[in-house]
């Protein structure tokens, strides 16, 4: 309580301001009826394909994004709701207003610095290199070959996505194919339909483990910091990014990426 006191101190702005829309402020009027959720409830948007950060288990989503998200609305004492959407409309529904913040995952780029502000990282990220056993593709550099022509399968809008696209198709050595979830491109894969598969290594994981005959190349092709993303500004960013540098500091944050992920 003494913590999250301190961090509201240090929003005091923020704090007064969503004292006047929860009308707690003392004598202050109700707060209108709107179709807009309370100010209060946090959004997270993600895409709930990605395990084991998020997911559906029955009807819920789940995972480590799912988790941590909840973990920093509680610590906020605000309610905290996940919308589940395509990969790449999470920046365009933080950066509208309609979701609080984007967890999903999601790396820290550059290119998304210009649309977005991300949190302090909380987790490594690994793009990793799917092949059915046998392929001729033994090695990350086996796609960067003179004269390759492979067929890379990628979820739409992932860095894995990004970085084949810029490095091997616009360089004439592959051919992507774009599908909105990690498991459609592996699904091709077993099909023969595409020759490797470029994604973050813990849904990789996942993805080998559930379908015979794949692999993951032991060579890595980048490695990435995973964020939450907010609009540009957005007075949300100090307090949740407070909440989660908290989260990871009492280690509630390992504790939660060790419930999903076993250590090897
Ligand atoms: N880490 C990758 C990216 O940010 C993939 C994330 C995802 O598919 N959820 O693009």
């Amino acid at each position: 309580m003494k913590k999250f006191m301190k961090g509201l101190l240090a929003t005091t702005m923020v704090f007064a301001m969503m004292t006047s829309l929860v009308g707690c402020g003392g004598g202050s009027e109700e707060p209108a009826a709107t179709d807009e959720p309370a100010a209060e409830t946090l959004i997270m948007a993600t895409n709930a394909a990605f395990p084991p950060y998020e997911f559906y288990e029955g009807d819920a989503i789940v995972g480590i994004d799912a988790e941590v998200g909840k973990a920093i609305a509680d610590k906020l004492g605000m309610g905290f709701t996940i919308e589940d959407m395509e990969f790449d409309a999470i920046i365009p529904a933080v950066t509208s207003g309609k979701a609080s913040f984007g967890m999903a995952g999601m790396t820290v780029t550059e290119e998304r610095l210009n649309s977005v502000d991300f949190s302090t990282s909380y987790a490594k990220g690994v793009q990793v290199v799917i092949v059915a056993e046998g392929s001729a593709i033994t090695t990350v550099d086996d796609l960067f070959a003179d004269g390759a022509s492979h067929v890379i399968g990628v979820q739409t809008g992932t860095t894995g996505d990004l970085y084949s696209t810029w490095d091997l198709e616009e360089a004439g050595l592959a051919t992507v194919e774009r599908f909105n979830k990690g498991a459609d491109a592996v699904l091709a894969l077993t099909q023969g339909k595409v020759d490797c598969v470029v994604i973050d290594n813990e849904p990789a994981k996942e993805f080998v483990a559930a379908n015979e005959g794949l692999v993951i190349l032991d060579t890595e092709y980048a490695v990435e910091d995973y964020a939450i993303c907010f609009a540009k500004d957005s007075e949300l960013t100090a307090q949740v990014n407070s909440a989660l540098e908290e989260l990871i500091a009492d280690g509630t944050v390992q504790a939660i990426i060790d419930k999903y992920i076993s250590a090897e």
